[in-house]
């Protein structure tokens, strides 16, 4: 499987980027506070955001670049408490190239209730691909155990996951699609939430969801055959 890297020169593109996630994020209201993280791969390693700061205040230089075997090459700050949950992802998942870690409330009412999302809408079966299954809860600060929970519940297929009562973990080949993965994540949960009230939200079956995710990866946007 090709693994997904983003190409820098001196990193500071890719660094704004990640600066202007964040706070698009923290105006969606999927991060609040200093809660949630984002991670790129780049050649060197993984660039992470910094733990505990507040994203309107990040520069460039905040955030912290880490090797692929965990050690920090360059950055003052603390990275992210999730860096091995980012860390242990991105070594199982080589067509993530971005993984971005939200507290976003929708999904999040999944989480709490430790159930899974189902593919129940188009964008979510193209740019998702697979049933968001709920990983076991896991106290804040047991870092790797979490690591190893939400791995577990990713799988290699859908490109995001729940932590229960904590969150959302999405990928993308990219971090434009790592975001778009986030919103549209929260959006079917919130279409799911609420089809369930009418008497039950129908799901899109397997086969489809598989030629979805494909139209989207290689077809999608093209001229067709
Ligand atoms: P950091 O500020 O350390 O990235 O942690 C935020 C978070 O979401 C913890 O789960
Ligand atoms: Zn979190």
């Amino acid at each position: 499987m090709e693994v997904m890297t983003t190409t820098i020169s001196d990193g500071t593109a890719i660094r704004q980027e990640m600066i202007a996630a964040c706070n698009n994020l923290a105006h969606l209201g999927f991060f609040i506070s200093t809660w949630g993280n984002i991670s790129v791969r780049v050649e060197e390693g993984m660039l992470i955001t910094p733990s505990r700061m507040d994203y309107a205040q990040l520069v460039p230089e905040d955030i912290v670049l880490i090797s692929m075997d965990g050690r920090k090459l360059r950055g003052e700050r603390v990275p992210s408490s999730e860096t091995a949950l980012h860390h242990l992802v991105m070594t199982t998942r080589p067509d993530m190239g971005a993984i971005v870690h939200t507290h976003s409330p929708y999904a999040s009412i999944i989480a709490c209730a430790q159930r899974a999302l189902p593919v129940v809408v188009e964008d979510m079966a193209q740019i998702i691909g697979g049933t968001v299954h709920c990983a076991p809860y896991t106290p804040g600060g047991r870092h790797h155990e979490l690591a190893e929970a939400v791995t577990s519940a990713l799988g290699d297929e859908a490109m995001a996951v729940l932590l229960a009562n904590h969150g959302v973990l999405a990928g993308g080949r990219t971090l434009e699609e790592a975001m778009t993965a986030c919103r549209v994540l929260e959006k079917a949960a919130l279409l799911y939430l609420h089809a369930e009230m009418l008497g039950g939200c129908y799901r899109i079956p397997d086969a489809a969801v598989r030629e979805e995710r494909h139209r989207f990866l290689y077809k999608y946007g093209k001229p067709e055959a």
